[in-house]
């Protein structure tokens, strides 16, 4: 019998459950390109119920009690005294979210000595330190797919938000003043506009496919080329690097994985090259900004605006300046957790269970490193050499 610690994040101030205002959410019959949605055995929750936080333990706790396993479900993740560094030591099994990371650093794999899984649910397992799980041999997957379309929703969202200056407008009507000259002085249509993409994984292939019928003219880098035929559908110009991308364009989406490769790499450098009156919009990872580097640029004018859901650490201090730079149109990381992603990331998070509580393979897809090396979804994203420069798959 395993013992599996849970970290989410904490229900609602307001008490849980909350008032739903929808009683269901639309069934989705596969991902794109026809890969197939999570199929646990069973389930144990109500789709479109918030699962995410501590009380809807992601309708795994009464599954896994029954199943003869001991399971912490905890929000408590800061400082030595937490339940996650107390509980940690003795677990099989790690399970968290991205929006409410259990950092897996070095230092706690080497405590963690019994630790053999470590699953992400939802997509992007930076907050593992996955060299270190490499060696110590440790499994790491995650529900690739669940929220991508959602994140990409959530990006076409603040590209909008951001060029039509949605924010400061809500805030007149909000205000009840109807002053239209201040309420426009700094908004335009997204129409004519030239869009770069970094990285074209699901998640940037999604954002592509959503924004080509705005009449927007789109470009994208990714170390993987997309097929010519996708290319062309799309109108997409490719570029070797980032730095040949944004010397290009209007707005930048950004959809890499953080790595040693991304980390910082929106720095003071790279943006001087961008054209003055830019927009970023960061759904990736906090940390592949360089977060100061992102305010001078909003102060100075270089950047007429910021967005994105991701933050370095998180959650994001009270204090962090990306709260109140000018002409920000941040969320909490909220793009992949809405009620329909949670009720697909929690049904992921199962399958992975069911299969290795089995010893049945985990599917190549939510494999992120397995046996020493990088996997899967790892091997194509993570690692550091790419390993087959043909098998992007365009949906
Ligand atoms: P994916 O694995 O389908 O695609 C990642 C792409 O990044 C791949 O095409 C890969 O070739 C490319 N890439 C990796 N390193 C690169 C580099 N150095 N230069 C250029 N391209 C590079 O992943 P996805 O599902 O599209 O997700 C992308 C990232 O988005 C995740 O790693 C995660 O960090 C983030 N994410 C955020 C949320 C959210 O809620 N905000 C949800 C899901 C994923």
């Amino acid at each position: 019998m395993a013992k599996i610690l849970i970290v989410l994040y904490p229900d609602p101030v307001t008490g849980y459950p909350p008032d739903y205002a929808r009683d269901s959410i639309p069934v989705i019959k596969e991902y794109p390109g026809g890969v197939a949605l999570p199929s646990p055995k069973a389930i144990d929750f109500v789709p479109g119920h918030l699962l995410g936080s501590v009380s809807g333990n992601l309708g795994l706790k009464d599954w896994l009690e029954t199943e003869g396993h001991t399971v912490v479900v905890t929000d408590d993740k800061e400082g030595p005294d937490s339940v996650f560094e107390r509980e940690l030591p003795d677990a099989d099994v790690v399970i968290s979210q991205p929006f409410w990371p259990a950092y897996l650093t070095a230092e706690r794999i080497a405590r963690a000595e019994k630790l053999q899984l470590v699953i992400t649910a939802g997509i992007g397992s930076d907050h593992t330190d996955l060299n270190a799980a490499n060696a110590r041999g440790i499994t790491v997957a995650e529900v690739t797919y669940s929220n991508s379309i959602g994140v990409a929703e959530h990006t076409v969202m603040q590209v909008l938000v951001l060029v039509r200056d949605f924010v400061k407008q809500h805030q007149i009507a909000v205000d009840g003043g109807w002053n239209i000259a201040d309420a426009v002085e700094r908004s335009y249509d997204l129409e004519g506009m030239r869009v770069g993409v970094f990285a074209a994984g699901r998640i940037g292939r999604a954002v592509i496919e959503r924004l080509a019928p705005f009449g927007v003219r789109l470009s994208y880098t990714d170390r993987f080329r997309l097929p010519a035929e996708y290319e062309e559908k799309y109108g997409l110009t490719f570029h070797e690097s980032i730095e040949e991308l944004v010397k290009e364009i209007d707005v930048l989406t950004v959809h890499a994985p953080l790595t040693d490769e991304t980390r910082g790499l929106l720095n003071d450098e790279l943006l001087a090259t961008m054209t003055r009156g830019a927009y970023i919009v960061n759904p990736a990872r906090g940390a592949i900004a360089d977060r100061d580097a992102i305010v001078r640029a909003l102060e100075s004018g270089r950047l007429a605006g910021y967005a994105g859901d991701v933050w370095d650490p998180q959650p994001a201090p009270a204090d962090h300046p990306w709260r109140t730079m000018p002409h920000n149109a941040m969320t909490t990381h909220t793009s992949g957790t809405s009620l329909s992603g949670q009720a697909r990331y929690a049904a992921g998070t199962r399958e992975i269970l069911e299969n290795w509580f089995e010893g049945a393979p985990i599917r190549p897809e939510y494999l992120i490193v397995e046996g020493g090396a990088y996997q899967g979804t790892g091997a194509h994203s993570y690692a550091k050499q790419p390993v087959h420069a043909d098998e992007q798959q365009a949906s």
